[in-house]
């Protein structure tokens, strides 16, 4: 308010208490999420936490359990005890559940005496555990109104993926099995399907004998090398468990290594590993070995406990195993729960002066700020990128990228899973420094591995980076004549030949081998030559792609020269010292592009070091920093 002269002198302020309003509202939207008589979530929000897990999972990779738990002949609890007893039961049964369970699974009330359940990352296994335990919490008796009250439930359980794959098909499920444990005669669980059952049970036992096979020594460990791309040598060793069983025979580390994890045994299994590794490193070098750096993974719950670092100290000191030569290895799966306790943890291995090596990259999270931010020295690329990486070209692009961001970062990178050469080579081509994979050695035992260091076992001489390669060409034609006088032309000039009757055939045998130049007829039956020279260009780029053809169909053929597909178009009957020195000349052309790339290569690697030493670098600056906390620099 303003007097005469225009000041102000008061304020007038009005205020509504809302308060009720708000109550209200609140109250009714907690109504329609909420059971108003156990407070537990209703069918409403039961279905959003379950569609909200079952995203969760599914990018996890997790599996995930529906349980419905009804509670046996509740009509007549509440007709001989009355309706306010049979109320108090299902507050009192709603109370159990909820104490039975983790935090990340929901119970809710499906309305009537029947409860849901969704728990996320349980499987089949876990799921029979806790109905078992459910059953015994629920038979306790409980006073209600001075009277004794025991009640027994009927369970269904359905599992996702197996039993459905959303919230409708999991419930319709989940009712199906809690019918049958009814008319099974209550007081019981049942799965959804037989199988999952059979299941239950088998991985029952195999887990109990899970337990003994450490004293039993049924496990092992087998090495797999690491051969480095510039100089073909092994520059490392995998070590991978295997367990075998009297029984189960040889049970897959896929299989058994997450059964360890369930049963809580894989902690004791990891530090086994560790020992064995650090013993068999101990081994080599006491026979006189140049013993190249050995990766030992580790399981994300290994890396959640805090002994990790205790265990991996002992099994060095204890074989006095230089750090250096112990690489470990993680998923991107254990770093992302807690970011800075694993960051921690991280650079605490690296202070011990072991080496960081990402498992799996690019099946995660893949973020790259965390990349940047933990202190990983190599990031290995999944087999699912390497797989098909000969006929994909967006796989081929990704590995490109991932490559120059890991390089970016200072980390060298290794490709896991390279099964041929031509991967090998695309792997080359892409920059990756190492790989590992069937086409250089599977896994093997500890004196494999002695020998294969005797014998000096290398990669193939012509697939590596420094050396210059025979040159191989591949003559697709569907005239068996022209192939056979085209290999004679050629022979003399001591390149490698490869043939093909079809465009079909070509691509298959570029799949599998590393080639330079692809001479190619244009008529064939099936493809012709200019579109199979330009799915060559899409997945081989860095070959020379020449059409020979009786045909001059010049319109198809001068668009496939003008977007590059083809190189050169030369015309049958060839002369043949023409056609020699044409090829001779298109090989010129090929060794100028390679040795562009091996200029390329070595940037790039300088540019790597250059990268980590920044990195390191910068970790030494924040250890001297009073409590990490960065000062203003004065420059
Ligand atoms: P990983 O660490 O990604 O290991 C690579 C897997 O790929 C190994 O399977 C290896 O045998 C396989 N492999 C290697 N080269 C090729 C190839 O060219 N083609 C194909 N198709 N496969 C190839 P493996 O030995 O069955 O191990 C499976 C997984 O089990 C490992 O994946 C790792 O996650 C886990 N694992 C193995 N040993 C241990 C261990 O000691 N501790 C822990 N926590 N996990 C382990
Ligand atoms: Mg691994
Ligand atoms: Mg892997």
């Amino acid at each position: 308010m303003h007097d005469a002269a225009g000041l102000t002198t008061h304020y007038v302020a009005n205020f509504t208490d809302l308060s009720g309003v708000k109550d209200a509202e609140t109250r009714a939207d907690w109504l329609s999420h909420f059971d108003s008589m156990t407070g537990l979530p209703n069918r409403t929000l039961l279905q959003d936490r379950t569609r909200q897990a079952l995203s969760m999972v599914q990018r996890a990779q997790q599996p995930l359990t529906l349980m419905l738990v009804s509670i046996d002949h509740f009509g007549a609890i509440n007709e001989t005890l009355g309706h306010q007893t049979g109320d108090q039961v299902l507050i009192e049964v709603a109370r159990r559940l909820t104490r039975s369970v983790r935090e990340q699974d929901t119970v809710s009330r499906l309305g009537g005496k029947e409860f849901v359940m969704v728990l996320p990352g349980t499987d089949g296994a876990g799921a029979a555990h806790l109905a078992g335990e459910l059953q015994t919490e629920l038979a306790q008796p409980c006073t209600l109104q001075a009277q004794e009250v025991r009640v027994t439930v009927s369970i269904g359980i359905a599992c996702y993926p197996q039993d459905g794959h959303d919230f409708d098909a999991l419930l319709k499920a989940v009712e199906l099995a809690m019918r049958r444990a009814q008319t099974e005669g209550h007081n019981q669980f049942q799965f959804y399907s037989a199988e999952m059952y059979q299941k239950v049970l088998e991985r029952e036992s195999m887990t109990q004998a899970l337990r003994q096979a450490m004293a039993l020594e049924q496990l092992h460990l087998v090495y797999q090398p690491q051969v480095d791309l510039q100089s073909g040598q092994v520059c490392g060793l995998e070590a991978l468990l295997r367990w075998t069983h009297p029984q189960f025979g040889a049970v897959s580390p896929a299989q058994f290594i997450p059964m360890a994890e369930q049963a809580g045994l894989i902690v004791g299994m990891g530090e086994w590993v560790l020992r064995r590794a650090c013993g068999d490193i101990r081994r080599w070098l006491d026979h006189g070995m140049a013993v190249p750096t050995v990766s030992v993974n580790v399981s994300p719950l290994q890396f959640r406990n805090n002994d990790l670092l205790a265990q991996v100290r002992a099994a060095l000191d204890d074989t006095q195993v230089a750090p250096g030569l112990l690489y470990i290895e993680v998923t991107e799966g254990a770093l992302m729960d807690d970011v800075p306790r694993n960051e921690a943890m991280l650079r605490e291995l690296k202070k011990l002066g072991t080496k960081l090596s990402l498992d799996d990259f690019g099946t995660g999270y893949s973020s790259l700020s965390y990349l940047k931010r933990f202190p990983f020295d190599q990031i290995k690329i999944d087999q699912s990128f390497v797989r098909d990486i000969t006929s994909n070209v967006s796989d081929q692009m990704l590995v490109k990228v991932i490559v120059s961001m890991a390089h970016g970062f200072g980390m060298r990178v290794i490709a896991e899973g390279v099964e041929t050469e031509a991967q090998c080579e695309i792997m080359r081509n892409s920059l990756c420094e190492e790989i590992q994979g069937y086409f250089f050695s599977r896994p093997i035992s500890f004196q494999d591995i002695e020998a294969l260091f005797l014998q000096h076992r290398q990669l193939p001489e012509h697939l590596l980076r420094l050396q210059r390669p025979q040159p191989t060409l591949l003559v697709v034609d569907d005239e068996p004549g022209i192939l056979a006088a085209l290999k004679r032309l050629f022979r003399r000039d001591g390149y490698a030949i490869l043939t093909a009757n079809s465009g079909d055939e070509g691509l298959a045998v570029l799949a599998r081998q590393r080639v330079d130049i692809i001479i190619s007829d244009q008529r064939m039956p099936g493809m012709t030559g200019v579109d199979f020279l330009r799915s060559a260009k899409k997945l081989y780029p860095e070959t020379i792609r020449i059409v020979l053809s009786g045909y001059t169909e010049l319109q198809s053929v001068t668009a496939a020269i003008n977007e590059g597909a083809v190189y050169r178009f030369l015309t049958k009957p060839w002369d043949d010292q023409a056609l020699r020195e044409q090829i001779r000349e298109a090989l010129q052309h090929r060794q100028v592009v390679e040795e562009n790339r091996q200029l390329e290569m070595q940037v790039h690697n300088t540019n790597r070091e250059l990268m980590a030493a920044n990195r390191q670098l910068q970790d030494l600056l924040q250890q001297f920093r009073p409590g990490g906390v960065a000062r203003p620099t004065q420059s």
